[in-house]
């Protein structure tokens, strides 16, 4: 949290009564104009990367602030959505996650899909968990990858947006650098074009907000996201980058968009050229003859034989 603005203090944009810090940007605002910056940042985002309005947006939302922030602001700006929810079957935290996003909708009548897991995969994330020893985020987070593709496009949309912030991207940035992940640095991006004619383009508009932004603009706007993290994901590397980097931005602020936007630059993100080929168990592009989805899927069916 950014220590409390002395009660004098003036918006930078309309210089009535501030009552938000930005020590990254050395402005502080009122209400009204900060809404305007995040509104700003995510416009130029989209102008950015060349998405016009007319483009209709399917909105990947988990019920965490990030997600349903970037539903809401997509719908400020006029943009056409839809959001598209994976119930993971995480006990009480995926009711909840559910309950969230259930709720945002009602309250703005916004349409949206809901999908879980086991229906989608054939196992839900605490089974997996019961039957796999590999690390239980990195496998949730290629099933998130993988299902998202295949139901954006199977819901007729060509664009997959999704909730990540400047926090995610630059810790994800971090690391990837310390452990030379290639495959994955040349992925670092806010934008990916679709490789294929069943994969859609995949987009970060909050690329250029942080959590503590988005948790800003979240009660500015009566936006009631859930809270609690996910119970599986405690001591997960991702958050050790993040906060490595939010002790570097308390020190030095700025560090964060520094390290991410430097990078941005200087290595746009490049398409691989290892051809696809249909998966031979479900059809969907890969680079293997079976894809991720369906090996892990065989990996769990013969754990399952072993118990
Ligand atoms: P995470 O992988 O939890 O950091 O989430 C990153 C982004 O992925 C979120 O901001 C959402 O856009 C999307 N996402 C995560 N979980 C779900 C979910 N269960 N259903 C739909 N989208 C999700
Ligand atoms: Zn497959």
């Amino acid at each position: 949290m950014p220590p409390p603005l002395p009660p004098d203090a003036k918006c930078t944009r309309c210089r009535s009564q501030a009552t938000i810090r930005l020590p990254n940007h050395h402005m502080n605002f009122c209400p009204d104009c900060f809404t305007h910056f995040f509104q700003t940042a995510v416009h130029r985002a989209m102008k950015k990367y060349g998405i016009s309005r007319a483009t209709p947006l399917l909105v990947a939302v988990s019920g965490g602030k990030d997600s349903l922030a970037l539903w809401n602001v997509l719908n400020q700006l006029g943009h056409v959505t839809r959001g598209l929810h994976i119930s993971l079957g995480i006990d009480d935290f995926s009711e909840a996650s559910t309950a969230a996003v259930d709720r945002f909708a009602q309250e703005r009548s916004l349409p949206w899909t809901q999908y879980s897991l086991k229906e989608i995969f054939g196992y839900d994330l605490m089974e997996i968990k019961r039957r796999s020893r590999r690390r239980i985020c990195s496998l949730c987070g290629l099933l998130k990858r993988q299902m998202l593709n295949r139901l954006t496009i199977k819901e007729g949309f060509q664009v997959l947006v999704t909730g990540h912030n400047l926090d995610d991207e630059a810790g994800r940035l971090l690391g990837n650098l310390v452990y030379h992940r290639s495959e994955h640095l040349r992925k670092q991006s806010p934008f990916l074009p679709t490789p294929h004619g069943k994969m859609p383009i995949r987009f970060k508009p909050l690329y250029r907000l942080d959590a503590q932004e988005v948790r800003n603009y979240c009660s500015l706007q009566g936006i009631h996201s859930l809270e609690a993290a996910c119970p599986l994901s405690r001591g997960a590397t991702s958050h050790i980058f993040q906060e490595a980097l939010n002790l570097l931005e308390r020190e030095m602020p700025g560090t964060k968009r520094q390290l991410l936007y430097g990078y941005l630059e200087r290595h746009p993100a490049s398409p691989s050229t290892i051809p696809f080929v249909p998966c031979t168990i479900c059809g969907e592009p890969t680079y293997e003859d079976t894809c991720s989805v369906c090996n892990l899927r065989r990996h769990l069916e013969k754990n399952s034989a072993k118990e």
